[in-house]
């Protein structure tokens, strides 16, 4: 007799355009449909089988049962669930229903569990991105699981700052379980915590409502609601709910906020909070969110606990006669890390004492400071005001510039400013150009002099001032094995000139260049930059092997 096979298939949230292909196709195959009316009817356009057998809300068990005998009679079954089956969907009771009779993999019906974007995906998708950080989903249905827990899990979730999104929120009969996760929520996050209700999500009654912890019961949640709760650092930003990835926002000068690079989220001062790599430890300062569930933790009896909490808290407010607030509340605003680089000038290479204690004062005890191969020193510092900073330093004649994917200036020393005609012309190329956002960073090198003593025909763009004018090298490969001088492009270029020039050379680039793409890179793949030719400056020596040893 041949074998039947079940699929439990989670068709999305309910529209043609986010169900996968191979729902649509193991509904095609299929020879009967189970599942609950409503679903039903948002799939029935899809399929061809014979028979399509829609059931009551309440009726999962049958609907599993009656699918595991119509396989074993040899049928191709799809049992149906919105969203994902595995998630508060059919596919847990299929395989407890296969159990109990003692089912195997190898001697029984094929099971294929077929998944599908669940609600906390699909509506996180229609608020913008509210999930994005560690989160997770609670049902509030108490109908096969004891108030007491849903209630713990609430508690936890809302203690350990994740964002919550809260499946089967409301019904006719159940309305108190909102508000109760509304009171619990409330005693970890700020009223104004960003909440969004999607309800019936991709379907024809979408209705979508931005709101607060706070305000959220005022508007209607019912059953096909799934309400997600932001944690402590979501936003609001025109009309859409964003959690940030990380909890420390970092800025950076002249674009804002700065993307970080996947090494430089690995560095330890990127992430002062992480766990130490040898030691195993949280560092000092940023242990605010665990130190919440730690506090909490090791008492035995929770629910009792907090009232007491708010009872104490009530009490202290009233005998201060102000509020006093909850210290287990997860604040809603924290530093962000300010990076930037820092030099005592475009020319002038020396510091003064005085410099070097202001800047000392700005890095303090919780920021780095970095020595650079391009002349700077790189500052990473956790602040929230970092304009004030940069008033400071400025105010002490410090040269403050952005870090990243930027246009970065340097120039020699001038002779400690005794060949000092190409000065003015080397801060103004800084002036002009210095913090440029480009697609990769780049090095311009100014220098003085023929000698070109500070390496700028190792720079992607190297400045020489000799005779009154300039030569211009461009494209250095000044990393790796194959590392090469740039390119002499133009001599005795006039001063006044020379920075229309340059800043046409790293338009051109800035227009066409692929994101992270090299300077070298990309002039010798496109083989000409305004009307100079790529000649290739690798010089191409035999290596000899190295001789082996034995
Ligand atoms: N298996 C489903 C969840 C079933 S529980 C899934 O993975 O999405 C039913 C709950 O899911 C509803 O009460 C509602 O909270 C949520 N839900 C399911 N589909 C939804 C949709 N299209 N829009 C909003 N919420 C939805």
């Amino acid at each position: 007799m041949k074998k039947g096979k079940i699929y439990v298939v989670g068709f999305g949230p309910g529209d043609g355009d986010h169900i996968t292909k191979r729902a649509i196709d193991a509904l095609q195959e299929s020879e009967y449909i189970i599942g609950y009316k409503t679903y039903v009817d948002l799939i029935k356009h899809l399929v061809t089988a014979k028979s399509i057998v829609s059931t009551g809300m309440t009726e999962e068990v049958s609907r599993a049962q009656d699918a595991v005998k119509k396989a074993e009679a040899g049928g191709i079954v799809s049992v149906i669930s919105s969203g994902d089956s595995g998630v508060y969907g059919m596919a847990g009771l299929v395989y407890e229903v296969l159990i109990e009779q003692g089912w195997t993999e190898k001697e029984g019906i094929a099971v294929e569990i077929v998944p599908g974007i669940s609600a906390i995906n699909s509506c996180g998708s229609i608020l913008g991105a509210p999930i994005m950080h560690d989160a997770c989903t609670i049902s509030l249905s108490d109908h096969l699981t004891p108030w007491t827990v849903i209630e713990k899990r609430i508690e936890a979730a809302g203690m350990a700052d994740f964002v919550i999104a809260l499946y089967n929120p409301k019904s006719g009969r159940r309305t108190r379980q909102i508000v109760e996760a509304q009171n619990i929520l409330l005693k970890y996050r700020s009223p104004d915590t960003p909440v969004g209700l999607v309800k019936s999500a991709y379907r024809e009654n979408q209705n979508v409502v931005l709101t607060t912890l706070s305000e959220m019961l005022e508007h209607d949640i019912g059953m096909l609601t799934t309400v997600i709760i932001g944690n402590s650092s979501t936003f609001f930003y025109d009309n859409k709910i964003i959690t940030p990835r990380g909890y420390q926002r970092k800025y950076t000068l002249g674009e804002g906020k700065q993307s970080l690079k996947p090494h430089q989220r690995l560095k330890k001062e990127a992430e002062p909070w992480a766990l130490d790599q040898e030691t195993g430890e949280a560092k000092a300062g940023y242990e605010q969110i665990e130190s919440i569930a730690a506090r909490q933790e090791p008492e035995p009896k929770k629910e009792q606990q907090v009232p007491s909490l708010d009872m104490a808290l009530q009490a202290l407010s009233m005998v201060t006669e102000e509020k006093v607030e909850n210290p287990f509340l997860v604040q809603q605003s924290m530093e962000s890390i300010f990076e930037f680089a820092v030099s005592p000038g475009v020319v002038n290479k020396m510091m003064t004492a005085e410099q070097m204690r202001v800047l000392a004062d700005v890095v303090g005890e919780k920021g780095t400071l970095e020595y650079t191969p391009s002349h700077r020193l790189v500052v990473k510092v956790p602040t929230d005001q970092p304009e004030a900073i940069v008033a400071k330093l400025e105010q002490h004649h410090l040269r403050v510039m952005p870090v990243g994917d930027v246009v970065k200036v340097k120039a020699c020393d001038f002779c400690y400013g005794e060949k000092a005609d190409a000065i003015p012309y080397a801060e103004e190329i800084a002036a002009t150009l210095d913090g440029l956002k480009l697609p990769k960073q780049l090095h311009v090198g100014v220098n003085g002099c023929g000698m070109a003593c500070y390496r700028p025909v190792f720079d992607d763009i190297g400045i020489v001032y000799r005779k009154k004018k300039f030569d211009l090298f461009i494209g250095a490969k000044p990393v790796g094995r194959t590392a090469h001088a740039a390119q002499p492009v133009a001599e005795g270029i006039e001063p006044d000139d020379l920075i229309p020039l340059v800043t046409k050379i790293i338009e051109e680039y800035k227009q066409n260049a692929h994101p992270n793409e090299r300077f070298f890179k990309y002039f010798k793949r496109v083989k000409k930059i305004l009307h100079f030719n790529y000649h290739d400056m690798s010089s191409k020596i035999e290596v000899e092997p190295a001789p082996c040893g034995d």
